[in-house]
């Protein structure tokens, strides 16, 4: 009878990837393609990006949650072939550090507490050892053991569309024999698609640059990647994409990618690599520093706390922006801190900030003269003001104030997509309306025939 009977597992994994080449998601895929046959599943795998300001990350923090349902009797089995699957696919290396946990029936509330924490703080790795020995039916670590951390991240983050906003991602990979080449994609398709799927799709192409965004760079697996709103898109935008060599297999993913989803669980609190949420009265006018970066102080206001605040070359419109703030302005800033030693400051290096008051600035300058329309210049400390055209002399005229036209207003600034993070929520996302349910289609994932 017990082989009969089905569970519900919930597996999670995490830090398989390194500079290398090997990629997390990559891995899930071959995860899928391994136990596809025996299992139910009950949701798209979940690729979850965890705080993007920890410091060892390989590249974007992403970890996998997949659930599934299992024959009870079978479930020890596709356990330990899950681990022999990541020993196998990880590369040795000292900042690759691979972490599973599998955890039975409904997840614990503890779990997901702690993927909320995962999205904005530093979590230590004892920790989740912690709770992975307590909580979990099954967990494995190689390394450190820091992959514990996203494991138990990507299963507690159930991006329940009730609650949670979520995107999609359909990533497609490349033939090993083609790995480290250049990929070779018709790009005129790719600015096809966008236009022709957009706003269901986003970030495919950089708005100030043009510049073709889906692909990554190097010798990773993943051939591109399409983040939109619908599944179907996805499969939809995948055909109108084409490319002149053959893949491997693609895999849609269920992602907090483009969502905010760690600023909406961020407050204003300042403390090392963790995600900040807080308003910023400007205090300083910006300043350029060597290599383009723009710093600016302010004090954030339910703390009183004077910060840093830096925004990164790559983010040149955005930059620019920032580089009109003024004392008094005041902003909601959404970004990452970081203790700078040589200066014993924090700085919050902003991903994103919403413009919330223009405060007033004048510039000061002399009178015209009442005689001859000519500028007066001043006459001295509380002198007034006299003519050097005329000769004209009035001791009680004041300096005229302007009002200084302002290049910025109330308004929100994101950097533009080659610049952005992969949690924060691009323009094109605000105008699309909130999903209430998971669709699931069957074709989710396919690993082509040689
Ligand atoms: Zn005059």
């Amino acid at each position: 009878m017990t082989q009969k009977r089905e569970i519900v597992l919930h597996i999670g994994f995490d830090d398989t990837d390194s500079l290398k080449g090997s990629c997390t998601t990559h891995l899930a895929t071959k995860i899928i393609e391994q136990i596809f046959n025996r299992v139910t599943f009950i949701d798209y795998p979940r690729l979850i990006r965890n705080n993007p300001n920890v410091p060892w990350k390989t590249r974007g923090n992403g970890a996998i949650g997949l659930s599934i349902k299992a024959k009870e009797g079978e479930i020890i089995e596709l356990t330990s072939e899950i681990k022999s699957l990541i020993e196998s696919y990880y590369q040795p290396d000292e900042n690759t550090n691979p972490g599973l946990v599998v955890i039975k029936d409904e997840v614990p509330e503890i779990i997901k507490q702690f993927s909320k924490r995962a999205l904005i703080e530093v979590i230590s790795i004892s920790e989740a050892k912690e709770i992975a020995s307590k909580y979990c039916f099954s967990h494995f670590f190689i390394g450190n053991g820091r992959g514990l951390i996203g494991g138990l991240a990507a299963i507690g983050n159930t991006l329940d569309p009730l609650k949670e906003d979520f995107t999609y991602e359909i990533l497609t990979y490349r033939l090993p024999e083609n790995y480290g080449t250049k990929r070779r994609l018709e790009e005129e398709t790719v600015y096809v698609m966008d236009s022709k799927l957009s706003p269901e799709v986003f970030n495919n192409i950089d708005e100030e640059t043009n510049k073709i965004l889906i692909c990554p760079a190097g010798p990773d697996p993943v051939f591109y990647g399409i983040r939109g709103e619908e599944a179907d898109k996805l499969l939809e935008a995948m055909y109108i994409v084409k490319s002149k060599e053959p893949l491997d297999s693609f895999c849609i993913f269920r992602t907090n990618q483009g969502t905010d989803q760690h600023f909406n669980y961020a407050d204003h609190q300042i403390e090392d690599f963790r995600v900040f949420n807080g308003i910023i009265r400007i205090t300083n006018k910006p300043r350029a520093l060597i290599g383009g970066h723009i710093i600016l102080q302010g004090k954030i206001e339910q703390s009183e706390k004077l910060v840093d605040l830096a925004a990164f070359e790559p983010s040149k419109s955005f930059k620019r922006k920032i580089n009109n703030l003024l004392p008094n302005d005041r902003i909601l800033a959404y970004g990452g801190v970081k203790y700078k030693k040589e200066f014993k400051n924090y700085t919050i290096q902003l991903e994103k900030c919403e413009v919330l008051t223009i405060s007033n600035h004048y510039v000061e300058s002399s009178p015209y003269c009442p005689k001859c329309s000519k500028r007066m210049t001043s006459a001295g400390r509380n002198k007034g003001h006299k003519c050097k055209n005329c000769g004209f002399k009035d001791s009680n005229t004041q300096k005229i104030k302007t009002k200084i036209d302002r290049e910025i207003q109330t308004e929100l600034l994101i950097p533009p997509a080659q610049a952005q993070r992969h949690l924060v929520k691009p323009h094109r996302r605000y105008s699309v309306k909130r999903k209430k349910s998971i669709e699931f289609i069957e074709n989710w994932w396919k690993k082509y025939p040689k």
